[in-house]
């Protein structure tokens, strides 16, 4: 099984919770909070701010809004402080679901 893609074959948006869903085709079942979705976003502002040593910084009250999938990519998420530029590919959000509270990696 190595080297398999995993993809996804739900993903629910919890508006009430700001929780997204996903279950994966290798069977994890993953809840990302907002937050963690937030703090993980790798647009280039996002980028910016962490290679200056600044990560993301978003409270912890963050909501995700919307998400639009992007093609086969992955999806763009967009949050409640006007942040809607992260595109988020599948193969980085299955690794956030391996590691749903690391909001910083290095
Ligand atoms: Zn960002």
């Amino acid at each position: 099984m190595t080297g398999a893609v995993v993809h996804p074959l739900d993903v629910v948006h919890h508006q009430a919770s700001g929780q997204l869903a996903v279950r994966w085709s290798n069977g994890l079942q993953a809840s990302l909070s907002s937050h963690a979705l937030r703090c993980a976003c790798r647009c280039a502002a996002c980028e910016k701010l962490r290679r200056a040593g600044l990560g993301p910084t978003t409270s912890t009250d963050i909501r995700l809004m919307d998400l639009h999938s992007v093609g086969e990519l992955g999806l763009q998420l967009c949050f409640d402080d006007g942040h809607d530029r992260g595109i988020y590919p599948w193969p980085y959000l299955h690794e956030l679901s391996l590691t749903p509270h690391s909001g910083t990696r290095s």
